[in-house]
């Protein structure tokens, strides 16, 4: 009989598998995919984004999810024991914007083979193509899980690794959530996360400003009050149906939660194309702009500060003569300009679906789960680990930071736990 069964063969499982074989346990991983680490290897562009650098507080700010739970996963094994783990196995990682950590050979396939090679030299059996239909329990423990042949397997401990519903062409499908639930634990709503935001404005369906990506700003979602929710600052990429980037895929589960708390079909959102200066400075600015070419025209004067498309649709937006000479504007129009740069607001409907998203909210409620080891609070020998669970990070690493940190917490709790029996 196997110590422990490890489903799931992404980050979070392979980790487990890693832990529970390092600490003496006969392991056997069974993924679904003929490849093990599918979304791994296409994480950070195909780059893999193994982990981040941050400290330990900055490191939790960044997963919205209960990142709080993660203080007792991380005090087991942390951002730093990742990056010292593939270190030791000759991967060396270099950190790039944001404390965002890569293998220096720019390529997934390092990061994936290595972890593989890790887990085949500690000895773990892995099953590939392999389909986990259910997994059933005796008096409050696990006894086997159910194979899609009907071919049932006996182990003394179960990790589930399966994560979300999205991306499912990696395998993650949602899968575990009926097991989870049968063992008696709480599924939180699922949700999308990390997802482009859709938007219904005219200037979207006309896709005026489609392709046009904006630096450095700041993207803001309003409450119904005129409230700010959350800010973040980042790139943005207009796109057919909405925008996307990074600060729009930081902003999109609060655009979820803001249309279902307030129950309407659209929320406002607000880019502030100079976070870093004050109106009055931006108005004195141009005035000066103003003064040195009065007679230039105004739009030719400014053009230096937006791209071309945005300044053009902000000039259209507020009824601006373009070829209007510098001196003729009125003060007032220019700060309603200055307005439109710090303040440009338009209404979203949504965000395309769980499945598009690059991580799913929700899941398995972390209540029920024992914070240090992973155990079910439902089932003994019941674990789990990686994105099943009620937990999800900003891109950047933290989502696979979580995963391995998870997973590795689970196989050695799953593992250490046969001693005491
Ligand atoms: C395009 C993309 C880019 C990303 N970039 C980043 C990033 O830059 N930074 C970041 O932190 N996060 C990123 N993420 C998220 C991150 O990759 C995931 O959070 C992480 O992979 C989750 O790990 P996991 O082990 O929990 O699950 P997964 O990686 O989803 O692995 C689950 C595994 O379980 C297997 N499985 C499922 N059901 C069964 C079953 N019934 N039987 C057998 N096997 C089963 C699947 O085949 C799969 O191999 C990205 C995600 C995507 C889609």
């Amino acid at each position: 009989m196997y110590d422990v069964l490890v489903i799931g063969g992404g980050p979070s499982g392979l980790m487990a598998s890693v832990s529970a074989a390092q600490h003496g346990a006969k392991v056997l991983l069974i993924d679904k995919g003929d490849k093990l680490g599918r979304k791994l290897a296409i994480s950070g562009g195909g780059r893999c984004n193994v982990t981040n650098r941050m400290e330990r507080k900055t490191l939790i700010e960044h997963i919205p999810g209960n990142g709080k739970f993660m203080h007792s996963p991380f005090s087991v094994f942390d951002n730093e024991d990742i990056i010292s783990f593939f270190e030791s196995l000759g991967i060396a990682l270099k950190e790039e914007d944001h404390g965002r950590m890569f293998p220096i050979t720019d390529k997934a396939k390092t990061v994936v083979e290595a972890l593989l090679n890790k887990v085949r030299t500690l000895g773990v059996e892995i099953r590939t193509n392999t389909t986990v239909k259910d997994i059933s329990f005796e008096n409050g423990s696990v006894k086997e899980v159910l194979l899609n042949n009907n071919k049932s397997i006996p182990t003394k401990k179960i990790i589930i690794a399966t994560g979300g519903k999205s991306v499912p062409h990696t395998g993650s499908t949602g899968d575990a959530y009926p097991w989870a639930k049968k063992a008696g634990h709480t599924i939180t709503e699922l949700y999308p996360t990390e997802v482009p935001i859709t938007s219904n404005e005219p200037f979207i369906k006309e896709k005026l400003l489609q392709g046009l990506s904006l630096r450095a700003i700041k993207l803001s979602v309003i409450n119904p009050k005129g409230k700010t929710i959350i800010s973040h600052e980042g790139d943005l990429l207009f796109t057919h149906f909405g925008i996307s980037g990074p600060a729009a895929l930081r902003c999109s589960q609060f655009v979820v939660k803001a249309l279902k708390k307030f129950k309407t079909n659209q929320v406002e959102m607000s880019i502030d194309l100079f976070p870093h200066q004050h109106k009055e400075e931006l108005f004195q600015d141009i005035l000066h702009i103003v003064k040195e070419n009065p007679k230039k025209s105004f739009r030719n004067g400014i053009k230096a500060y937006l791209p071309d498309r945005i300044l053009d649709y902000m000039f259209t937006r507020l009824s601006f003569e373009p070829s209007i000479a510098a001196n003729q504007v009125p003060h007032e129009q220019i700060r309603n300009l200055i307005s439109c740069f710090k303040d440009f607001t338009f209404t979203v409907n949504g965000t395309l679906s769980i499945e598009k998203a690059f991580v799913t909210g929700g899941g398995v409620s972390v209540k029920e789960v024992e914070p240090k080891s992973m155990h079910s609070r439902k089932q003994n020998g019941l674990y789990f680990c990686g994105e099943v669970l009620d937990i999800h990070g900003y891109t950047g690493g933290y989502n696979i930071t979580c995963a391995f940190s998870t997973g590795y917490s689970a196989g050695k709790a799953a593992a250490e736990s046969l001693n005491n029996h």
